[in-house]
């Protein structure tokens, strides 16, 4: 069987060959311990660290001493929820996140219930984007942290953050305010100011740069302490200890300022292959609605419900185009799509898919997908 063609590239992205360049060094020449403060090879990985912070900072409008490197999204995430509902256990506990957030923050909100906490579970409209009332009312004095997501990952639509963090803080000033940007860095503007947020994860590997390194963003003023969830040598500031891993640093540095230079044209390119393939789907075999709000979304993410086909079926009759039929974390634990779930029927949710575009590629490679997919449906819808 030849490759397929990749669009899933919301699961993940291949690494940027501009990215890697830059990584490769850092494996075999400048191998140092960032925290070796003896020697130059110290020096040299401590000095690519300081430029990677400052280059992820810049990259989200924030501060370089703002930002906490880790593995990746999913610890993000448990450090963000897990360490400000800790830290702040004595004032209240009660958490707030959207039904339709990611596993690495549903699952933590779930955790800290059965550990105790109260937990708001904020439902979505069929745009499947939360509503400002919504969050409003369930929010308590007892209320310590708010996650809502930028850009979701199944079905590509984006939030207005800045109008939720105005009405939390608005409401309730003591409750911090976090934000899964994972989906959002390369596609749209990211500001933490002007989100308004207190605390923001970003992960690299959405974004060309490599696996398993990622950040949280924590605001420094007014001070929000949030409490560790790995102890050890005290790196980053104590927030996060174990060595820092110098290669994935440099790449995911590089692969911020590439997502900054690169977005709005690669946006608007991967809006028109998108829209190719939306519309020579509805022409070739008609019966494709859009999943979620079609004004709010990212250009390079079509999330579809096909008349007269289970998704599953047609993913397996389509091997010819790498796509999915939810994110990469719930397929692996085999459950529908909690995403879809709270949007749409149990029906429309079963047959829909998941396309997801991305810098490399090209509009042969979509022609091609769409041939393929027009093919597939019709086998299935014919069998
Ligand atoms: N949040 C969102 C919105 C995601 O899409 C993902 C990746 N599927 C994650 C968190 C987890 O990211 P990581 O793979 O870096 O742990």
């Amino acid at each position: 069987m030849s490759v397929p063609i990749y669009l899933d590239n919301q699961a993940t992205t291949r690494c940027d060959p501009r990215v890697l360049e830059r990584m490769l060094p850092y494996f075999t020449e400048h191998y140092g311990n960032a925290a070796s403060k003896t020697h130059s090879f110290g020096w040299m990985a401590e000095a690519a660290v300081d430029l990677a912070r400052e280059q992820v900072a810049s990259s989200i409008g924030g501060n370089a001493s703002e930002v906490t490197f880790c593995s990746g999204a999913t610890e993000a995430n448990n450090l963000a929820l897990r360490g400000t509902a800790e830290a702040y256990a004595g004032r209240g506990k009660h958490i707030v996140v959207a039904a339709t957030e990611h596993a690495s923050v549903l699952d933590c909100a779930r955790a800290l219930e059965t550990a105790g906490w109260e937990l708001s579970l904020v439902p979505v409209g069929v745009d499947g984007r939360v509503r400002v009332e919504d969050v409003v009312a369930v929010l308590r004095e007892t209320t310590t942290v708010v996650s809502i997501m930028l850009v979701n990952n199944e079905t590509g639509v984006i939030a207005d953050i800045a109008a939720l963090s105005e009405a939390i803080h608005g409401a309730y000033p003591k409750a911090a305010v976090h934000c899964d940007a994972v989906q959002a860095l390369g596609k749209i503007p990211i500001d933490v100011s002007a989100l308004g947020v207190d605390l923001l994860t970003i992960s690299a590997h959405k974004a060309y740069g490599p696996k398993g390194v990622g950040a949280l963003w924590r605001r420094r003023r007014p001070r929000l302490v949030v409490q560790p969830q790995i102890l050890g040598g005290g790196h980053e500031s104590g927030l996060r200890s174990g060595t820092l891993p110098v290669p994935l640093l440099v790449g995911f540095g590089v692969a911020c300022e590439l997502a900054d230079a690169e977005r709005d044209a690669e946006s608007l390119r991967l809006g028109i292959l998108r829209d190719l393939l939306l519309e020579g789907l509805k022409r070739e075999v008609g019966g494709i609605t859009v999943n979620g709000s079609t004004e709010f979304r990212i250009a390079s993410n079509l999330n579809i419900a096909i008349d007269g086909v289970t998704a599953d079926v047609l993913l397996s009759e389509t091997r010819d185009v790498a796509m999915s039929t939810g994110s990469a974390c719930s397929s692996a634990s085999a459950k529908a799509s909690h995403v879809l779930a709270a949007m749409v029927s149990p029906a429309r949710a079963r047959s829909s898919i998941r396309l997801g575009l991305g810098r490399f590629t090209t509009e042969d490679e979509v022609t091609r997908a769409l041939a393929h997919l027009a093919a597939g449906i019709r086998a299935v819808r014919g069998a």
